[in-house]
């Protein structure tokens, strides 16, 4: 069997994971499967990184140089730990080094121009995954399972949408079977770099916060694998975020529908886009517990198991704000709506969900909080002369809002399941800020405040009887 096996961040955090991480390759190397393995950075690696650079745009050159003491400590004791006596110890610290001084270079150009360009971030974004795979191949190395490191940017090509780039295929699949292929013909376990590619100019690209797993799934869908292994530190996709809902259970099996669906409206535990090239050649993505792998985990494919059950999990998205356009002068108007999501496409943002409105009077709609001023400025803009005349009252936004989703492809054309969502949020006395309804069907988003969040998340777990302690239906 070939199997893309990708470790996160906590899988590769420290030692004591990282025994794991060997314990686990070593078993599917025994057994004879083909394996390519996608690592992460080291967990809290890329928030470093980040913090250094940005706040080396501000002319703070100390937080990157704290980042670098904090970076190299923490591989310094896996280095120690695994590599010591070993030739494989000097070359790693050695690159490691390389890749700090690298780090150091460019926040101090960055402090110096005053600018940090979205190429640049990308640049020392990527950092930490490629100071990780040489470490991660070679203590597998030394476990004796004959490896080879490399930078996805021999990989993975893609455009140049810095921050969030998506992948080139055909170029992807020729780069990936010219290099892939030829090491795992010799019994060689390529180890590649999540998180990164590079345009077709060579410039190191990322794809998005999270998005070793779409390396994965890329290197999957090119070079056939027949299974994409997602190694987290939780025992699969579960019915709730755990962090919030203690007695929240793994879901065995999901549709690619489904988790598409979850992994866009927040379920950090995979990325959104992750799944796409997995659905498109209709290999299983497996999501599985690195600190339990003999938990059987989820297992996603095209057909979920349609047992039945409507519902089968309720996520949250956080950091979100509700942007409002409201006037009596727009009924009957037309064009406003499209008008509306033109000047928001210019802001360069994409949103997140439309909310439904009986009257005509507004349009509401959820935007990352991080753009909402952008937003706000370019809809006032475009509607400067509406709004001169009083035919738009008023372009404004609430921050601090959440997206809850309730998820399940059974729902599809079961009635009730709205009014269940609500009964039990008005019972907790949670004020619902806005609604939608996926076309879909396989989700109901709703709109509380930040503050509601987790205590509305727990309340739809337990209306719709999906934890461990109710007598749930399964
Ligand atoms: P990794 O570093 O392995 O990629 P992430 O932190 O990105 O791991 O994703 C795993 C985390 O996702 C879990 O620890 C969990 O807190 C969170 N999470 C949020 N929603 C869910 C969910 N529905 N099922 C499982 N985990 C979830
Ligand atoms: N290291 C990257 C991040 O923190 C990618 C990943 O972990 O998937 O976003
Ligand atoms: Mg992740």
């Amino acid at each position: 069997m070939l199997i893309v096996m990708k470790f996160g961040g906590t899988s590769v955090g420290n030692a004591a994971a990282l025994r794991q991480v060997v314990e686990i390759v070593d078993k599917a190397h025994r057994r004879g499967d083909r394996v390519v393995v996608v690592v992460s950075a080291m967990s809290g690696v890329t928030d470093m990184l980040l913090r250094g650079a940005r706040q080396a745009e501000q002319g703070d050159i100390e937080t990157s140089h704290r980042s670098h003491e904090d970076i190299l400590t923490r591989h310094t004791e896996v280095i120690d730990a695994f590599l010591a006596g070993t030739p494989a110890h000097e070359r790693v610290s050695g690159e490691l080094k390389g890749l700090l001084d690298e780090f150091d270079s460019l926040c101090h150009s960055i402090k110096v121009l005053g600018e940090l360009t979205p190429r640049a971030l990308d640049v020392i974004a990527g950092m930490g995954e490629r100071m990780n795979v040489r470490q991660v191949a070679a203590i597998l190395e030394v476990h004796g399972i004959p490896t080879h490191a490399l930078d996805a940017t021999r990989l993975i090509v893609t455009d140049s949408n810095y921050g969030s780039a998506s992948p080139l295929m055909p170029q992807t699949t020729r780069r990936s079977q010219e290099v892939l292929v030829p090491l795992m013909d010799e019994g060689v376990v390529p180890v590649a770099t999540g998180f990164i590619g590079a345009s077709e100019q060579g410039i190191v690209t990322t794809l998005g916060r999270g998005g070793s797993d779409y390396s994965a799934t890329i290197l999957g869908r090119a070079i056939n694998a027949d299974e994409v292994w997602i190694w987290t530190d939780v025992n699969g996709v579960m019915t709730a975020d755990p962090r919030v809902v203690p007695d929240a259970r793994t879901i065995p099996r999901l549709s690619y529908a489904e988790v598409g669906e979850m992994a866009y409206f927040g379920a950090k535990v995979l990325h959104p886009q992750a799944i796409r090239p997995a659905k498109g050649a209709d290999i299983p993505v497996r999501i599985l517990n690195t600190f339990e792998p003999d938990h059987p985990g989820t297992l996603i494919t095209r057909e979920s198991d349609g047992n039945g059950k409507t519902v089968k999990a309720v996520t949250a998205i956080k950091g979100m704000s509700l942007v409002v356009i409201e006037g009596s002068g727009m009924i009957g108007v037309p064009g406003v709506a499209a008008r509306t999501f033109g000047a928001v496409a210019r802001a360069g943002t994409s949103v997140l969900m439309i909310s439904q409105s009986s009257s005509e009077q507004s349009i509401c709609f959820v935007v990352p909080a991080s753009d909402s001023v952008r937003v706000l400025s370019a809809l006032r803009e475009e509607m400067s002369r509406e709004l001169e005349r009083h035919d738009i009252e008023r372009v404004g936004a609430q921050n601090d809002i959440v997206v809850l989703t309730v998820v399940g492809a059974g729902m599809k054309g079961t009635p009730g399941i709205a009014s269940m969502a609500f009964g039990a949020l008005g019972r907790d006395h949670i004020n619902v800020v806005a609604i939608a309804q996926g076309s879909s069907e396989y989700n109901i988003s709703i709109v509380v405040e930040q503050a509601d969040a987790d205590h509305a998340v727990r309340a739809l777990h337990e209306e719709f009887k999906l934890g461990t302690s109710s007598t749930a239906r399964r």
